[in-house]
């Protein structure tokens, strides 16, 4: 096959006019970016020839290598890795577009990303950050472990379309040649070049060379000084988790957070530490200080990075850490797997199964720990993940109560000050409360406003506001220290005995009343019945005991759930005179057009109080303009 000229897919072509127009404040990242690339090849090419020796014809001086030429205006980056074929880089670099363009897309509407350079790495879309600096951009490949010297060579303006070629190639591996823009010469310096290597890929575990020019004393005369190029290391590539904490330098945890993480912002948290015995294991971990903008979606990747023997085997192995910390970012280092371990063996290995505890334990011991002696530090962490955290307490049974205790809530208690934890909660219950109230709503304000409050402000009885969409999934039912969480707007709910005695009497004495209403109102709901959870309020609705809780079901509608519709409790407070005037009207009436009015009336107020609109809003409106007319012309 000969030269082929390709469009790129829409997405691509978004992306890179993107770069290319957007003044980006750290351009450098471009080799960060293509650094990173070059490094995965070569871990890909050693741990492949693992198994096929093949890759290792041409020996295995793994490096990356840097070169400038001043006169043509380019900076080659170079590896001897596992290369791409003429299929493969078409995909990679073209066609598909990697899984995290499109939410970068998103991520970026109405945002600069010179404000948020992290998306750049965050996301995934390495390699066309190079047109920032490159107004051209030529690829030469060999894919490792083929015989033959055939490569394949893209090349690109970024403008919308890139061409494929066949080429020559003696080594296995990739060059990828930037053309660099006229005001991007910079990047032809070794001196920009060195520190730019330093700052963002020190850590690389892969020599990064590139040729420097040198004085050396001269060998034919003495105290001469002679110019010679000689090729030099310019990274450190020291696995700095394989060292002792007391070794590392304060700044060189956050230079390496950022690299691992392409986030900007240090790290709210390092562990790291080394397991002996049972299982040997190197661990560093970092909790992020800001939450990444795809943390919520289905395809974020997570896990640490693993390795075996300092042998980079994958980049996130969600297996050795539960999902409700996939915000932790980090790196393991095992001496015990196999250095040819799959995904399927990592499923059931037991060294596994104790590096996740291990290191759950760990990330849990740290969070109860911030939470007792760096409090401000902790809620600060806690806003970014606290909903991904509480997840544990609905998947992860046995360490339930250990991941509750670290949770934060606002409730009729908090008010302004501190936010309130379940402990606190348990031991300030007052005389006669059994169980853990709380409210669902969509703000804090929402729920605190929520009528359905009332009678427990009444009581001096805490409820907990819960704002996260899965917060109704996770505590409904749960148990804390023997205590059930109950919704305050679902199933049934007595807050005093005597109310309970008063609302029996109440119901023998309205029971045809009751019926006419249940009767009149039974498209809408479940049921009708008398409340002990409402003073002032006549009416409102509540969830059944097993059903959604109705702020849950807005809010999964509101993200566009298809759901059925589920019939409410409407709940009638028999202290309220309008159930006297109510009963009076139909002792006099049964059931007259003016008591079923009633009735509806009864029934829109309590779909406005919980959030709603009334079925018919045109219809309310006419009835209660005709209320108020009645009652003004009887003045
Ligand atoms: P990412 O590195 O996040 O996957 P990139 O856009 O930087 O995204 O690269 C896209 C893909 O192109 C990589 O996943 C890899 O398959 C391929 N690729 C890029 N650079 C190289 C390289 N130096 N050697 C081999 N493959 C590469």
């Amino acid at each position: 096959m000969t030269s082929e000229r390709m469009e790129f897919k829409t997405e691509v072509k978004q992306l890179l006019d993107l770069m290319i127009h957007s003044l980006y404040s750290h351009k450098e990242v471009f080799l960060r970016e293509l650094i990173s690339n070059a490094s995965d090849a070569i871990d890909r090419a050693r741990y492949e020839s693992l198994t096929n020796s093949d890759i290792l014809e041409e020996g295995s001086g793994w490096k990356i290598k840097l070169a400038v030429d001043r006169d043509a205006g380019t900076l080659t980056v170079s590896d001897n890795g596992i290369g791409m074929t003429r299929e493969e880089i078409v995909e990679s670099l073209g066609t598909i577009a990697r899984s995290g363009t499109k939410e970068f897309l998103e991520a970026l509407k109405g945002q600069e990303v010179k404000d948020n350079p992290e998306l750049i790495g965050q996301f995934g879309v390495g390699f066309y950050s190079s047109f920032m600096v490159a107004d051209r951009i030529t690829v030469i490949s060999r894919r490792a472990g083929l015989k033959g010297t055939e490569g394949v060579k893209w090349e690109s303006a970024g403008d919308g379309t890139f061409t494929v070629d066949e080429v020559q190639k003696g080594s296995r591996g990739t060059d990828v040649i930037l053309h660099l823009r006229e005001d991007e010469k910079a990047y032809l310096s070794e001196w920009e070049i060195r520190s730019v290597v330093k700052k963002y890929s020190d850590f690389i575990e892969h020599p990064v060379v590139m040729d420097v020019e040198k004085e050396v004393e001269s060998e034919l005369q003495k105290g001469e000084k002679v110019k010679v190029r000689e090729e030099e290391t310019l990274n450190s590539m020291k696995a700095i988790w394989l060292k002792d904490r007391s070794e590392v330098a304060s700044g060189e945890y956050d230079d390496f957070y950022k690299h691992i993480s392409h986030d900007f912002h240090p790290p709210a948290k390092v562990i790291h530490y080394r397991a002996e015995g049972t299982s040997e294991f190197a661990a560093l971990m970092f909790v992020p200080s800001v939450a990444p903008g795809n943390m919520l979606y289905r395809d974020f990747k997570y896990g640490p990075m693993l390795y075996v023997k300092r042998i980079r085997i994958m980049d996130h192995c969600e297996d050795l850490i539960p999902q409700y910390l996939r915000f932790v970012h980090g790196i393991v280092d095992s001496s015990d797997l196999p250095l040819n371990v799959s995904r399927e063996i990592l499923q059931n290995n037991r060294q596994v199964e104790i590096i996740k505890n291990s290191l759950t334990k760990k990330i849990l011991d740290t969070f109860e720990e911030m939470k007792g002696s760096n409090y401000d530090d902790y809620v600060k962490v806690y806003g970014q993940f606290g909903r991904v955290l509480k997840e544990g307490v609905h998947f992860d049974f046995s360490r339930r109560e250990t991941i509750a205790d670290l949770l934060l809530f606002a409730s009729t208690r908090s008010g302004e000050g501190k936010l309130r934890t379940l402990k606190e909660y348990v031991d300030d219950m007052k005389e006669g409360q059994e169980e853990i109230y709380y409210i669902v709503g969509s703000s804090l304000s929402d729920a605190a406003n929520s009528p359905y409050l009332e009678a427990f402000r009444q009581k001096e009885f805490e409820v907990i506001y819960m704002t996260d969409d899965i917060d109704d999934f996770i505590f409904n039912g749960f148990e804390y220290k023997g205590k059930k969480m109950h919704s305050i707007t679902r199933g049934d709910i007595s807050l005093d005995k005597d109310k309970t005695v008063q609302i029996e009497e109440t119901k023998k004495r309205y029971a045809k009343l009751l019926d006419l209403i249940k009767e009149t109102l039974s498209e809408e709901v479940k049921d009708v019945r008398l409340s002990g959870r409402l003073t002032d309020t006549a009416c409102c609705l509540v969830a059944d005991e097993g059903d959604l809780d109705p702020a849950m079901e807005r809010l999964l509608k509101a993200m566009g759930q298809d759901l059925p519709p589920m019939k409410r409790i409407l709940e009638l407070n028999p202290s309220h005179p309008l159930f006297a005037a109510m009963n009076a009207i139909f002792e006099k009436a049964e059931a007259g057009e003016e008591l079923k009015e009633y009735i509806r009336l009864l029934y829109d107020q309590a779909l406005v109080l919980e959030g709603s609109k009334p079925k018919d809003p045109a219809a309310f409106s006419k009835a209660i303009a005709k209320l108020m007319v009645e009652n003004a012309e009887k003045k």
